[in-house]
């Protein structure tokens, strides 16, 4: 690195030292949360559990300070917290997922619904899966979509969340064999269930899915 970049990059650590996205503390540069917030994930095993018929592994529990990591990456803008997120998912996947062993699988980003994507600006899923993809050499395809109404999860309850996503799921172009599908956070499993069935009916033939975070104790 250049004398100049690397003072730079000196001065801004000193200036802006990094902050914890979950108790506002100061983190090291770089890391998402400071070193209190990061012993308190709860992490998961490393054997996916089936969501809504799909097997889903996620490196940690959708609580506390991941709660807050997945909220500030959708709601206030957070992009650069993908890539710390599949940091977290890449160096914790069991054996075969993501990495090497998974050679052959194609990463799918959930989709996001137009009107939510004009608002936010970016995809969420599809940020986490670029960042996955950048760091397990995995090739990364935006072949599904989401059409009609958009009534957003919170305020269903909990029967008709587990009915499916809202609005259904488009499939463009060509579908890859082996799919993993890449979402923040699971909950019921619902959304990735429906786009698992879409998949399937243009030809997947195995498709798994990966997040950041999942609810448990449901
Ligand atoms: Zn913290």
């Amino acid at each position: 690195m250049a004398m100049a970049a690397r003072f730079a990059e000196l001065l801004s650590g000193l200036v802006a030292p990094g902050m914890c996205w979950s108790c506002s503390g100061l983190a090291r540069r770089g890391e998402p949360l400071c070193a209190t917030c990061r012993a308190s994930l709860h992490r998961l095993a490393a054997e996916p559990v089936l969501a809504s018929g799909i097997r889903v592994w996620a490196p940690v529990a959708y609580s506390g300070a991941a709660r807050d990591l997945v909220r500030a990456l959708k709601f206030r803008g957070a992009i650069a917290l993908a890539d710390a997120m599949a940091a977290q998912i890449v160096a914790n996947a069991p054996p075969g997922r993501p990495g090497p062993a998974s050679a052959g699988c194609t990463l799918v980003p959930v989709p996001l619904h137009p009107r939510r994507l004009r608002s936010r600006g970016y995809n969420q899923a599809a940020a986490i899966a670029d960042a996955i993809g950048d760091r397990a050499g995995l090739p990364v395809l935006r072949c599904l979509s989401r059409s009609g109404p958009s009534i957003t999860q919170v305020g269903r309850d909990r029967a008709e969340r587990r009915a499916g996503p809202a609005g259904s799921i488009d499939v463009t172009g060509e579908v890859p064999e082996r799919v993993l599908l890449v979402d923040d956070v699971v909950t019921t499993g619902a959304t990735l269930g429906a786009c698992r069935d879409a998949l399937l009916a243009r030809g997947a033939r195995d498709v798994a899915a990966i997040a950041f975070a999942r609810t448990i104790g449901r």
